[in-house]
C-alpha cells in the first residue's frame, strides 16, 4: 500500500489488485513498531536503510496526515528493549555494538541499568535487569496508517480492485496482462508486493521471492490508564489507552491461528516486565503471518526478463513504509536505485 501511494504521489497512474478478507495479510495483524535498533547485524545496508526510514517517518505521517486528516499517531520518542536477565542483555549490547562498528559509530542506542529504566518508565517491575534504548524508534497505530495510505491513494486518482486474486501475468511486446478469476488488466508496469503471495507470483515475471510464513501473536488488553511512554519490543501502549503484548515467532506454516501457551508466554513477560499489567482484562488476541526471507532481509528486484516487473518484499514494513513511499517508488518509476538496498536481491540465497 505504501509504494502505491508513492507511485500515485508521483503522478502515476495506478490500479492495486487485492485479494479478499481471507488473504494473508501481515498488514492487518502486526505490532506497529517503527524500529531501528536490533536490526542490520551482518547486513549494514539494511541498518542504514532502516535508520533512514525512521528519520524519514515524522515527514511522511505529517504528508498523511495533511493529504487524508488520518492521525496515524506517530510517537518517537524513543523505544526500548527490556532484559530480565543480565547475560541476554549483555549478549544484545554486544550484537549493538557490532552494528554500531559497521555503521561507522552511526547508529545511536544506550545501555540502561535497572534504575535508569525505571526513572523513563515508572511502572517496571523488580525483574527487569535493563534495557536497550533507541532514540530513532517509536510507534504508529498501523490500521490507521493502512486507511490513511488507502485514503491517500484514492484521493490522488488511484484505483483499488477489491477481492482479486491474480491467478497469472502474462508478458507480451512490452505490455503485461494481470490475470485474475473475472478480468485481466493491462499496465506497463507491474510491482508485486503481495507479501507471501509474492513466491507464486515472481517466477511468472522471471524473478523469484522465497518467503516464508512466520507466525507472531498478539494480546490486546482492556484500556488502562497512560502508564507507559515508551514502546518497547514486547509492550506498548497506544494512544487509545489498549495494551500491545507480543514478539513471538513461531515456524507453524499457514497457521495464523493463537495457541493458548504461546499466549501464556507472552502474557507471563509482560507481567514480570510491567506488574500493573498481572489481573488485567485480555480483550482480544490474534495471530499473524510475518513475511520472511531465509536471512531476514527484504528483497527488492526489478526483473531483468520482464522490463518493467518489480517485487518488493520485506518483514518491516511499518517501520519502511516511510522509504517505500519515496525512495522505493522513485527506483521503480526510474529513478536511482538507493544504494542501501542495492544487494537486496535473491541471488544472494544462491550462494
Ligand atoms: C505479528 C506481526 C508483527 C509485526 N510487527 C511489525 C512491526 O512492529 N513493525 C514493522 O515494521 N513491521 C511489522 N510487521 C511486518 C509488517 O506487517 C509487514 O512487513 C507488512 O505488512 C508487509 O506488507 P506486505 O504488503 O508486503 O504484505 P501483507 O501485509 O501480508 O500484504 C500482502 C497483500 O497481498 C495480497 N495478495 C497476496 N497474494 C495475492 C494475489 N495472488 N493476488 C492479489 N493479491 C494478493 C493480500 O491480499 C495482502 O493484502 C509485523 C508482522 C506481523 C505478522
Amino acid at each position: 500500500m505504501s509504494i502505491a501511494y508513492g507511485l500515485a504521489r508521483a503522478g502515476q497512474r495506478v490500479r492495486l489488485l487485492d485479494e479478499g478478507d481471507d488473504a494473508f495479510r501481515a498488514a492487518r495483524g502486526n505490532f506497529g513498531l517503527v524500529w531501528v535498533h536490533g536490526k542490520g547485524l551482518g547486513n549494514p545496508g539494511y541498518a542504514r536503510w532502516s535508520r533512514e526510514a525512521a528519520r524519514q517517518w515524522p515527514e511522511f505521517a505529517l504528508d498523511l496526515v495533511e493529504r487524508t486528516g488520518v492521525n496515524v499517531e506517530l510517537s518517537q520518542i524513543g523505544g526500548l528493549v527490556m532484559s530480565l536477565d543480565e547475560r541476554e542483555l549483555d549478549a544484545r549490547v554486544a550484537d549493538l555494538t557490532l552494528i554500531r562498528e559497521s555503521l561507522d559509530g552511526e547508529y545511536p542506542f544506550e545501555v540502561l541499568n535497572h534504575g535508569q529504566v525505571r526513572a523513563l518508565e515508572p511502572a517496571i517491575g523488580p525483574d527487569v535487569a535493563g534495557a536497550t534504548f533507541g532514540p530513532l524508534d517509536g510507534h504508529v497505530n498501523p490500521l490507521r496508517l493502512l486507511h490513511a495510505l488507502f485514503q491517500g491513494f484514492r484521493s490522488l486518482g488511484g484505483e483499488t480492485v477489491g477481492g482479486v486474486r491474480v491467478e497469472r501475468i502474462d508478458h507480451q511486446a512490452g505490455e503485461f496482462r494481470v490475470v485474475t478469476a473475472g478480468a485481466t488488466h493491462t499496465a506497463g508496469r507491474v510491482v508485486l508486493a503481495a507479501g507471501l503471495g509474492n513466491r507464486e507470483l515472481a517466477p511468472m515475471v522471471g524473478l523469484r521471492a522465497p518467503v516464508k510464513p512466520s507466525r507472531g501473536q498478539i494480546l490486546v488488553s482492556e484500556r488502562m490508564q497512560p502508564f507507559l511512554r515508551h514502546p518497547s519490543m514486547h509492550v506498548r501502549q497506544t494512544g487509545e489507552g489498549v495494551v500491545q503484548m507480543g514478539d513471538s515467532k513461531e515456524d507453524v506454516g499457514f497457521d495464523d491461528g493463537t495457541s493458548l501457551d504461546q499466549l501464556a508466554t507472552i502474557a507471563k513477560r509482560a507481567g514480570r516486565l510491567f506488574p500493573i499489567l498481572e489481573n488485567v482484562n485480555i480483550v482480544r488476541t490474534w495471530g499473524a503471518l510475518r513475511v520472511m526471507t531465509p536471512d531476514g532481509f527484504p528483497v527488492y528486484q526489478a526483473s531483468s526478463d520482464c522490463p518493467g516487473a518489480f517485487l518488493a518484499t520485506c518483514h518491516s514494513g511499518i517501520t519502511l513504509a516511510s522509504m517505500h513511499v519515496g525512495p522505493l517508488a522513485n527506483w521503480i518509476l526510474g529513478g536511482t536505485e538507493p544504494s542501501h538496498i542495492q544487494t537486496f536481491k535473491a541471488e544472494r540465497f544462491d550462494v
